[in-house]
């Protein structure tokens, strides 16, 4: 095992112009880790449930190579649940409801199987509970890789900073990095940001793409145009899995790699916004991926004459 997962393994409950769900399976580390096994064979994973989360769940991420055993199921108790609604432009949404139930008290325990990984990605989370799973591995992971939202930046800043300072990667959209930097420039932001911690910084900007900064470099990766979005719902940790699922496969946190790995994150994400919740990425298969990734190659790629 090379890669493990923390984050939430929720019920969503999913309202957009299309259509509407009742409670549905979600949450940011089902998201991640769905997203990553279409890379890596075997992976861990890091959560908690109430006792009325299904086993078929459990069952169908084991088929994916996804070890569940640090998913701890409360009797008793209720797991986390989440529901939002999307506006008409699908870009912004309200959060409706956050019932934390199992997530409240979560404390994350690893697995011995899990000890000695080499890639680690936190997934949305409270950052300390993301930095009590850092400070429970035994050997620090070649890579980790982080990524947060504005409601801790509202509520837990003072424990956000302490964990970024121990991470390596921070992936956060374009609204998150402005609140956490407080510079409009993006630019700017992402210098402001990596001073906090994380050398290497993605900003998501939906579907206006992706940016890597890496030491010097900058990279951008457009989003696949798509003719209709329907759930954006879990497609930034759809993103995040595939491009740590892809890391952690090719065993390479190189800037050139980095970029392909957003490639892979980019077109996983393209597929998560086509149906609700976790329903598209559980339909395609590795060649769907590839046809994809092929695509976002074709929308870069282009030949000029100097002038
Ligand atoms: P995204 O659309 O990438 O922001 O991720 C949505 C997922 O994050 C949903 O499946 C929710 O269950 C989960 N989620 C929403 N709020 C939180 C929170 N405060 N902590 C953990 N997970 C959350």
């Amino acid at each position: 095992m090379n890669l493990l997962t923390v984050g939430s393994v929720a019920f969503d409950a999913i309202e957009t112009p299309f259509g509407k769900t009742d409670k549905i399976v979600g949450g940011a580390g089902t998201f991640i880790a769905l997203s990553s096994s279409f890379f890596v064979e075997s992976q861990g994973i890091v959560s908690v449930v109430g006792e009325d989360f299904p086993t078929e769940t459990l069952d169908y991420m084991n088929q994916k190579g996804i070890d569940t055993t640090g998913i701890q199921i409360k009797e008793g108790e209720k797991t986390f649940f989440w529901s939002g609604k999307y506006h008409n432009d699908m870009n912004s949404r309200d959060t409706l409801v956050t019932e934390l139930n199992v997530l409240g008290t979560f404390d994350p325990i690893v697995p011995p199987s899990f000890q000695g990984v080499d890639y680690l990605m936190l997934g949305n989370l409270s950052p300390d509970v993301q930095r009590t799973v850092i400070e429970r591995l035994e050997t620090r992971p070649k890579l980790i890789a982080m990524d947060t939202m504005n409601f801790w930046m509202d509520i837990a800043m003072d424990e956000l900073r302490k964990t970024m300072q121990l991470v390596d990667v921070l992936i956060i959209n374009d609204e998150e990095a402005r609140q956490l930097s407080k510079e409009y420039s993006l630019v700017k932001a992402a210098k402001v940001i990596r001073e906090m911690g994380p050398k290497i910084l993605i900003i998501k900007k939906g579907e206006h793409g992706a940016l890597l900064f890496h030491g010097d470099n900058i990279f951008f990766a457009p989003a696949l145009p798509l003719e209709e979005v329907f759930d954006p719902t879990g497609a930034g940790d759809t993103f995040a899995g595939g491009f740590m699922g892809y890391i952690a496969a090719t065993d390479d946190y190189s800037f050139e790699n980095m970029k392909r790995a957003i490639i892979a994150g980019s077109a996983l994400a393209s597929f998560c916004v086509e149906k609700f919740g976790t329903q598209r990425l559980a339909e395609i298969n590795k060649q769907d991926l590839n046809l994809r990734i092929n695509e976002f190659v074709k929308l870069t790629n282009f030949e000029m004459n100097l002038a």
